[in-house]
């Protein structure tokens, strides 16, 4: 780190400490990814200075030259890597990207329907704590107890008897194939407008891993930094009927001055997932993500929904007699980072829930390939069966050790 260990060593020396956290652990968190140093490169740059409210060539302030450029350029590329007619960068995050599509097409206490919380979907799609549920009247729609995939002949019946104005397609914890030609369907059938997010989806759609919601959606939010793996940051898509409506929903609608170190950060990124090799990363995140689901499999343990079509899978332990908060802390002791979750038709209240979430973008970025996989799943394995046996937690730690010495972390270097 260097100047802010000396000027700031409490601060400098936990960002050192993480650097340390970041190389020793293996990171399945589903939702997380490494930068490359590019993106770290600009998003610490004196772009975070400069005020630039409103957008290029309008600002409501001087001195905007070079922000205009890198925020016209974050713009283009968005558009062209995700073949989108509209694009705006602004959004700090997720969570402000949905609140400025929200504002931008609908009204105070508007029905809307989307993914039930407990079944996968986003806190912002009309969770009670939220301002979402709190704004607007959600209908929740969720996965069918058999098959644990979405229930479509389910979300057209509450579509056809509710009649919202908005249909939100996305989740944060499903992991089959989203069908969003078939809500697209739903929503004209019933005069509504369609939002995909695709917040964890977004990496996987620019390689088209994933089916694209753009031909599909009137509007498109995400995040910069799951399996995109940019800065941490939001963005949003349109058609181009909704692009002013759009861009005065983020400013002035819910945000002030942008983020500029972040938009060149977003940029970047873009830039990287242009390139071929984006492409067969995102191959390899799905790749492993299989690869890890069927040796979990091998090992007893239980996938919702069976496997997983993309990267994450989500892991119901209650068979096993666990909650996802212990397994959680379990393999936290021993390296291995991941977070718990509630599993469709979970008995436990979330804090606790029954379930973990895995996800591989992090560890496929690090360069962990079928080999990893084959070996992290038993030893996730053994620790969930061998509950409170430190002999066992041990050996894993030193495996766990091994596997992660032999990967340097994409954005720190060896
Ligand atoms: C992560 C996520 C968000 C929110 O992103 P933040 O940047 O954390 O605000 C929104 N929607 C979905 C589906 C997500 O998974």
């Amino acid at each position: 780190m260097g100047v802010l260990d000396r000027s700031d060593p409490e601060i400098g020396e936990a960002i050192c400490r993480e650097e340390l956290r970041q190389r020793s652990n293996i990171e399945l968190i589903a939702a997380e990814n490494y930068t490359s140093k590019a993106v770290l490169e600009a998003m610490g740059s004196v772009l975070t200075d400069k005020y630039a409210e409103g957008y290029p060539q309008h600002r409501y302030y001087g001195g905007c030259s070079e922000v205009d450029l890198v925020e016209e350029i974050a713009r283009e590329r968005a558009k062209s890597l995700f073949g989108a007619q509209h694009a705006n960068v602004q959004p700090h995050s997720g969570a402000q990207a949905n609140m400025a599509a929200y504002l931008a097409l609908l009204d105070q206490g508007d029905t809307v329907m989307a993914m039930k919380l407990s079944h996968g979907g986003h806190l912002t799609h009309g969770s009670g704590v939220n301002f979402s549920g709190r704004f607007y009247r959600f209908i929740l729609y969720g996965v069918s107890r058999e098959t644990e995939r979405l229930d479509y002949e389910e979300i057209e019946r509450l579509a056809l008897r509710y009649r919202p104005k908005l249909i939100v397609a996305g989740a944060s914890a499903y992991p089959r194939i989203i069908d969003f030609e078939r809500f697209r369907h739903i929503a004209d059938l019933v005069g509504a407008r369609l939002m995909a997010d695709i917040a964890h989806l977004a990496g996987l759609v620019a390689a088209g891993v994933h089916p694209s919601p753009v031909p599909h959606a009137d509007i498109v939010s995400s995040t910069t930094h799951k399996t995109l793996r940019g800065p941490r940051g939001g963005f949003l898509l349109s058609k181009a009927e909704f692009s002013s409506r759009l861009d005065e929903a983020v400013f002035p609608g819910v945000q002030g001055g942008p983020l500029m170190h972040v938009i060149a950060a977003k940029a970047v990124a873009f830039g990287e997932a242009m390139r071929p090799e984006f492409a067969s990363y995102q191959r390899a995140v799905v790749e492993n993500a299989r690869i890890l689901a069927a040796e979990l499999q091998r090992g007893g343990l239980r996938l919702v929904s069976g496997g997983t079509d993309n990267h994450l899978i989500l892991v119901d332990l209650s068979e096993m007699g666990l909650t996802g908060k212990e397994a959680e802390q379990v393999l936290e002791a021993v390296g291995i980072i991941v977070n718990r979750n509630a599993i469709p038709f979970d008995s436990r209240p979330p804090q606790v829930a029954s379930g973990i979430r895995l996800g591989t973008p992090a560890v496929t970025s690090r360069g962990f390939g079928a080999n990893e996989m084959r070996r992290i799943a038993p030893l996730m394995v053994k620790v969930l069966t061998n509950i409170g046996e430190e002999k066992a937690y041990e050996e894993v730690r030193q495996e766990v050790a091994e596997i992660s010495s032999a990967f340097p972390v994409p954005g720190l270097g060896p």
